[in-house]
C-alpha cells in the first residue's frame, strides 16, 4: 500500500479544500466528495474500502454519499464505522427509496439510516428517485424530519426538469437543495435545461457517476485521443482530466468512488487540475454539449 507523506497529504487536501460549492440553502460544502455505491457488499475487501473512505476524508473529500439501497444498509453501516470518531468532519448524504418515502414509512427509514450510521442526524437526506408517492407528501415527511432535527436539509435525485418544476411549485419544494443526477464528459444532456433551469433557482446539480462508470462513453474518455494529449500536458490521467471537467464551474459537486487507494489519490489530486479555456474547447469538440433535449441519464 503507498503512503502518503504529511506534507503531499496537506497540500492535495489544500487543493480540494479550495473547491467548495453553495447549496441551495446557503449551506457550502466540499465540491469533491465521495460515492459508495457498492460498498459494503463484500466483507472480503470491508478494510480497503473503509480505508479509501478515511483516506478520501484526510485528503478532503469529506462530502460523503450513500443510500439505504446500497447493499441493502450494508454500504451505510460500512460509511458508519469509517466516519466513527469522524462524523463532524464530514457532510453525510444518504438517499431513501422512493417505496418509503410516504409520510408513514420516511420517519422509519430514516431512523434505520441513522442507525447503521452510528449518527443522530444526517446533514442532507435525498429522495432516490421519483416513485409511485406524490412529491408533496414527500415534501412534508422531509421538513418533519428536518423540524426533528434527524435531517438538516433535503433533495432529490434523479428528477428531470418538468419534475423539478412540480417540485418547486408544491408548498416548501423551494427547500430542495440540490438534484443529484448522472452527468460526466460522455453524458452531457443536463446542460441543455436541466442545469441551466438549477443555475437560475440557485441550487446546484450533485454528479454521480462523474467518472463515467455508467452512461456513455467511458471508454471513449479513457481512450480518446485528445483527452489523452490533454492528460499528458497536465501529467495526470484522462480519468482524472473528466474529474476536473466535472469540478470546472463551482456549482457543480462530484462525487466518484473508488476502492482502490491509488484511485482515491488520483481523484483528490484532481481537485488541482487547472483546464485551460483551449483544453475546455477541445474536450467541447469531442464531446459536444448538447443541441436538443434528451432523456436524464440514469444508471
Ligand atoms: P463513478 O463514475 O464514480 O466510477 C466508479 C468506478 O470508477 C469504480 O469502479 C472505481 O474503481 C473506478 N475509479 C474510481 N476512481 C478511479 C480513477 N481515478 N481511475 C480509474 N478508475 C477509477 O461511478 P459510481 O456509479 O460509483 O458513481 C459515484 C457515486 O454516485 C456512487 O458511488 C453513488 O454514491 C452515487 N450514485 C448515485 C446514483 C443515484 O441514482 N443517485 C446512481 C449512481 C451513483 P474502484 O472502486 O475499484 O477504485
Amino acid at each position: 500500500m503507498k503512503t502518503l507523506d504529511d506534507k503531499t497529504i496537506a497540500a492535495i487536501r489544500s487543493h480540494v479544500e479550495s473547491k467548495k460549492v453553495t447549496l441551495g440553502d446557503g449551506t457550502v460544502v466540499p465540491q469533491l466528495g465521495q460515492g459508495t455505491w457498492f460498498m459494503g457488499e463484500n466483507p472480503r475487501v470491508k478494510e480497503q474500502e473503509i480505508q479509501a473512505l478515511q483516506l478520501g476524508i484526510e485528503l478532503g473529500m469529506t462530502l460523503i454519499d450513500t443510500a439505504e439501497m446500497y447493499g441493502e444498509g450494508g454500504a451505510e453501516l460500512l460509511v458508519g464505522e469509517a466516519i466513527k470518531g469522524l462524523r463532524d468532519n464530514v457532510f453525510l448524504v444518504s438517499k431513501v427509496y422512493p417505496h418509503n418515502s410516504g409520510l408513514s414509512s420516511i420517519a422509519h427509514a430514516c431512523e434505520q439510516s441513522l442507525q447503521h450510521l452510528g449518527t443522530d442526524r444526517l446533514d442532507l437526506y435525498l429522495l432516490h428517485w421519483r416513485g409511485g408517492i406524490p412529491l408533496e407528501e414527500t415534501i412534508n415527511g422531509m421538513e418533519q424530519l428536518k423540524k426533528e432535527g434527524k435531517i438538516l436539509r433535503w433533495g432529490v435525485s434523479n428528477l428531470d426538469t418538468a419534475d423539478m418544476e412540480e417540485l418547486v411549485s408544491a408548498p416548501q419544494g423551494k427547500n430542495c437543495v440540490t438534484n443529484q443526477v448522472l452527468y460526466h464528459l460522455g453524458s452531457r444532456g443536463i446542460e441543455f435545461d436541466l442545469l441551466p433551469w438549477q443555475r437560475e433557482q440557485n441550487m446546484p446539480i450533485m454528479a454521480y457517476c462523474p467518472l463515467a462508470q455508467g452512461g456513455t462513453l467511458r471508454k471513449q474518455i479513457m481512450t480518446n485521443s485528445t483527452i489523452n494529449e490533454i492528460a499528458k500536458a497536465h501529467h495526470v490521467k484522462p480519468l482524472q482530466i473528466a474529474l476536473a471537467w466535472a469540478l470546472r464551474t463551482n456549482d457543480v459537486i462530484a462525487i466518484p468512488k473508488a476502492v482502490q487507494q491509488e484511485h482515491v489519490i488520483e481523484n483528490a489530486t484532481a481537485a488541482s487540475i487547472q483546464l485551460t479555456q483551449v483544453d475546455l474547447d477541445k474536450l467541447d469538440q469531442v464531446f459536444p454539449k448538447p443541441r436538443k433535449k434528451t432523456h436524464l441519464d440514469i444508471v
